[in-house]
C-alpha cells in the first residue's frame, strides 16, 4: 500500500509495504503532472504522483507570473505552486517522493523503478520538464554556486548593488534580467544575435530599463576569477573582438534540454530528446502519455503545461476504460 505523504517533509520516505497496481502513475510535480493529478483524482483513478524535487517545477521559481489567465496584478511562481498543491492535496493526492529511473513496459502494465523501488501502474504520464542547458565554458562548472547561477529569483539577492551578467536572449533570460534590476546596479545581457527572442512587451521593458545594457552579437567565451568571479571575456561575433567584462555574477538562460531519460529508448522523440505526441498526448507507446515541456511542441508555457495535463488525464481515463473492456 502507499502510504500517503502528508503535507510538507518531503524527506520522509515514503513506506510501500506492497505495491499495487495503480490505474496511473504520474512522473513530475509540475503545472502540467499536477494538473493531470487533479483531473486523474477526479476521475477517482487510483493515481500516484512522483516527484523529486519541489512540487510546482520550474515555475515555483518564476518570480512573477504575468501571462497566466485569470491573474491581472500577476502572480509569483511559488504562490501558484502553492495554489495548485493545496488543490491537489485537498483532493488527497497521493505523492511519493523520489527519482523516477526508468519505466519499463510489461505486456499491459509499466514498471516503474523508483529508487530502489518498483511501483507498477496500467497507465504513465511523462511530466519531468526540463532542465537548465550548460553553457560548457570554462569557468561554467568551476564558479556554479560560487557566482554562477541558473537561478535569479533564487540568487539574486546575494548582488545587491553589484554588477551581473545575463546571457541569453528568451524569455527566461529578459524576465530574470528584470527581476535583477530589483537588486544589482547594472546587468549585462549577452546575447549571440541582434535581435532578442523573448516577447515584445519584455523586450521593451528590458530595452528601455537604464540598468539594463547589452551586449548584441556575442558570446560569453570563459568565467575568470578566483575565489570569486571577477570577470567574464565576451566575444563579438561580428568583429572577433574580445572584451572583458567586469562582474560579480553570472546567470544563464540559455534555453532547456528535456528529462527524458526514465523513458529513453522506450517512447518515440524528437532529435533533442522532447517526446512525440499526438494532439491528445498519447506517445508512441500505447499507455504511455506525455505532458507540459517535456513535449516536443512550440509553446512552452504554464497554460500550456496545464492544458497538456488535463489532455492526458482525459486520454487515460479513456485509455483505461478501452483496455478493461
Ligand atoms: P529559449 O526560449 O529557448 O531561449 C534561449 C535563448 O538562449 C535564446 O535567445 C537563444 O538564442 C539563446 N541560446 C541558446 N543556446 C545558446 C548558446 N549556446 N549560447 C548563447 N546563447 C544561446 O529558452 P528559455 O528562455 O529558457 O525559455 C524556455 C521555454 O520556456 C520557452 O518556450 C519560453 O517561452 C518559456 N518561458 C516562458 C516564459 C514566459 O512566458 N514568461 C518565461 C520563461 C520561459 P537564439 O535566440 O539566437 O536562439
Amino acid at each position: 500500500m502507499v502510504m500517503q505523504l502528508k503535507a510538507e517533509p518531503k524527506a520522509q520516505a515514503v513506506i510501500i509495504e506492497k505495491s499495487p497496481l495503480l490505474d496511473l502513475i504520474i512522473i513530475g510535480g509540475g503545472p502540467a503532472g499536477l494538473t493531470a493529478a487533479l483531473y486523474a483524482v477526479r476521475s477517482r483513478l487510483k493515481v500516484l504522483l512522483i516527484e523529486k524535487m519541489i512540487l510546482g517545477g520550474a515555475a515555483s521559481t518564476t518570480f512573477s507570473i504575468e501571462n497566466y489567465p485569470g491573474f491581472p496584478e500577476g502572480i509569483s511562481g511559488l504562490e501558484l505552486a502553492e495554489r495548485l498543491q493545496d488543490q491537489v492535496r485537498r483532493l488527497g493526492l497521493d505523492i511519493l517522493w523520489g527519482n523516477a529511473i526508468s519505466v519499463k513496459k510489461n505486456k499491459q502494465t509499466f514498471m516503474t523503478q523508483v529508487d530502489g523501488n518498483i511501483l507498477s501502474s496500467k497507465a504513465v504520464i511523462i511530466a519531468t520538464g526540463t532542465e537548465a542547458a550548460k553553457l560548457g565554458i570554462p569557468g561554467e562548472e568551476e564558479f556554479r554556486g560560487r557566482g554562477v547561477s541558473y537561478c535569479a529569483t533564487c540568487d539574486g539577492p546575494f548582488y545587491k548593488e553589484k554588477s551581473v551578467m545575463v546571457i541569453g536572449g528568451g524569455n527566461a533570460a529578459i524576465e530574470e534580467a528584470l527581476f535583477l534590476t530589483r537588486f544589482a546596479a547594472k546587468i549585462a545581457i549577452v546575447h549571440r544575435r541582434k535581435e532578442l527572442r523573448a516577447d515584445k512587451i519584455l523586450a521593451e521593458r528590458a530595452m528601455s530599463n537604464p540598468k539594463i545594457y547589452f551586449f548584441w552579437h556575442s558570446v560569453a567565451e570563459e568565467i575568470k576569477g578566483k575565489e570569486k568571479i571577477e570577470e567574464v571575456t565576451v566575444k563579438d561575433l561580428a568583429s572577433e573582438k574580445k572584451l572583458k567584462v567586469p562582474v560579480d555574477g553570472v546567470f544563464i538562460y540559455i534555453g532547456s534540454k528535456p528529462n527524458s531519460e526514465p523513458v529513453k529508448g522506450l517512447v518515440k522523440m524528437d532529435q533533442k530528446g522532447f517526446i512525440l505526441t499526438d494532439d491528445n498526448m498519447k506517445t508512441s507507446v500505447n499507455g504511455i502519455f506525455a505532458a507540459g515541456d517535456i513535449r516536443a511542441k512550440t509553446l512552452r508555457q504554464i497554460v500550456t503545461a496545464a492544458a497538456d495535463g488535463a489532455v492526458a488525464a482525459e486520454s487515460v481515463k479513456n485509455y483505461l476504460e478501452e483496455v478493461s473492456k
